[in-house]
């Protein structure tokens, strides 16, 4: 079973790695970024799922290992949550120029193996980090009537069959609003009983 998990992630990076096709390839390349496929357990309960990789992402390959991954370990540090015990991914999973948003034509193109990735790690949980992560999982689960801004439906539990939703502001708001962190850090304490 272990290794099926472990063979299934490894074609997964494999395609994202080799996805000539994919809208920023070009531009990882051009860059000499990686892509950021996810990382953490295997088995976690909790999945968090981001937006893009930032520029630290795309020069180490690892997700949230920047200014906004420094606020995400003091959340989940915050709610007794270690890193190694979840699965932190993106949609997008290479960097877009200069940090712009997500454009629909990259989300339909990385899409697919962030679902690839939800079926083969099968969390109970999925955290989605700000607007774009909120509103792809709301509507892959039929909640597309739930999607709202996320000061709207931060910190909201959805159940859709045996999977649980947590909407959750992205880290980033509190790298420049240190208001935004004690906001952040209510949201978390709901998940310390998913833990
Ligand atoms: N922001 C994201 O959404 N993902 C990362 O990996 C880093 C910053």
């Amino acid at each position: 079973m272990s290794k099926k998990i472990k063979e299934e992630l490894k074609k997964i990076k494999d395609e994202i790695i080799n996805c000539k096709k994919c809208p920023l390839y070009d531009y990882r390349k051009k860059n000499n970024f990686y892509p950021v496929i996810g990382e953490g357990n295997h088995w976690a309960k909790i999945m968090f799922i981001g937006e893009a990789p930032g520029l630290n992402e795309a020069k180490t390959g690892r997700p949230f290992c920047g200014a906004a991954g420094k606020v995400l370990d003091e959340l989940l540090d915050s709610a007794g949550i270690k890193r190694e015990d979840i699965y932190i991914t993106n949609i997008l999973k290479d960097r877009p120029p200069g940090n712009r948003d997500p454009n629909k034509e990259e989300i339909e193109s990385y899409a697919p193996f962030l679902e690839k990735q939800i079926k083969v790690i099968s969390p109970e949980l999925i955290c989605t980090l700000g607007n774009y992560a909120t509103k792809y999982i709301l509507e892959k689960y039929g909640l597309e009537d739930r999607v709202q801004g996320i000061s709207k439906i931060h910190g909201m539990l959805f159940s859709v069959n045996k999977i649980k939703i947590i909407p959750l502001y992205h880290p980033a708001v509190a790298v420049y609003n240190a208001n935004m962190k004690s906001e952040l850090k209510k949201d978390f304490d709901i998940l310390k009983k998913f833990n």
